[in-house]
């Protein structure tokens, strides 16, 4: 007799062999006692330490275990997204294999959803590690905020409570992860966040130097556009293809009054480039059809049906 699981919890695991015996035990622990059905999915991926193998055992002695095994190194953002597909509860908490997320912080962070959210950001306030490590994030969060809007202080903690549907809208390429707030929150997700203990790592180490925050930083602006334009793309490149037309005109203006080649050159540049605009913008709405349509997604998302039985 396998009860649904309520609580579905995902860990992304790569080269951690050392922690896992660990992870398990605390993850155990924090969970039996909430007396609610969980499932833990391990996500393999590619490890090279015995870790496949520790997680192998694990999923033949605790039916709780689900052992997702990669067949090679897909990063943490891909090996987080198979564990939300395979995922069945209703509530999903994703958190690092290293132990460096403290199990011990899930009832917490469940309590605060019950008041009432969809998400619960983990916030690393005391977060043990290298400045050269928390001054660039510390950053890329500031830069996030003001970019999207969603006000918490760690995006970058794997440790976050989510409700199923506020995932459903979301897909996660690249770096993605860090995004799901954001991107929920688009959709109309209600977020908070809590103060979460964070352990420096004991064992193995960490799979990221200071390359990442690049990274994060392109990542946001592809977010953010996504975000703004991905029902009215032909707003957003109209707009700068409307402003090229105008500096265009007031160029060629002053070309012609002055006799000027240079400026009636930067006419003919301005006119392209805003032809070019439209034109980005009219293809990009035709893909915006193709990704809605094709995939049946809807451009809104609803809270409840009311009042029509078959819809409930
Ligand atoms: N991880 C992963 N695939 C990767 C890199 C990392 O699954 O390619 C996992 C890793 O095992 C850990 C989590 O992602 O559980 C966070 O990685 P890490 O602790 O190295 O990041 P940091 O805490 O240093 O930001
Ligand atoms: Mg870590």
């Amino acid at each position: 007799m396998s009860l649904t699981p309520e609580i579905s919890v995902v860990v992304p695991v790569y080269n951690e062999v050392d922690n896992l015996p660990e992870l398990h035990r605390q993850l155990t622990a924090a969970l039996t006692p909430l007396g609610r059905p969980y499932e833990l999915l391990l996500v393999d991926d590619g490890s090279h330490d015995g870790s496949r193998e520790v997680l192998q055992r694990l999923a033949a002695e605790d039916p709780a275990v689900v052992a997702l095994l990669f067949r090679r190194n897909f990063g943490q953002t891909a090996a987080m997204q198979a564990g939300f597909d395979h995922a069945r509860g209703a509530l999903i908490i994703p958190l690092d294999a290293d132990l460096q997320n403290d199990p011990a912080d899930i009832p917490r962070l469940l309590a605060k959803l019950d008041e009432g959210y969809d998400i619960v950001c983990g916030w690393r306030a005391n977060r043990q590690e290298g400045a050269l490590r928390k001054v660039p994030s510390r950053l890329a969060n500031r830069l996030l905020v003001r970019v999207t809007g969603v006000d918490i202080h760690d995006t970058g903690c794997t440790l976050k409570v989510f409700r199923r549907e506020t995932l459903e809208p979301v897909r996660l390429y690249g770096q993605l992860h860090r995004f799901i707030p954001a991107i929920a929150s688009a959709y109309g997700a209600r977020i908070t966040e809590l103060p979460v203990t964070h352990h420096p790592r004991r064992f193995g180490e960490s799979k990221y130097g200071i390359g990442r925050t690049t990274k994060v930083i392109l990542d946001l602006m592809l977010v953010k556009f996504l975000l703004a334009s991905l029902c009215r793309p032909i707003h957003a490149f109209g707009r700068w293809a409307l402003l090229s037309w105008a500096l265009s005109l007031g160029s060629g203006l002053v070309g012609l009054l002055a006799g000027s080649g240079q400026w009636l050159l930067a006419a003919l540049i301005f006119l392209t480039l805003g032809a070019q605009l439209i034109g980005t913008g009219i293809v990009a709405e035709l893909l915006t059809r193709v990704y809605h349509e094709g995939t049946g997604r809807r451009t809104y998302r609803l809270a409840a049906v009311l009042g029509r039985a078959e819809e409930s």
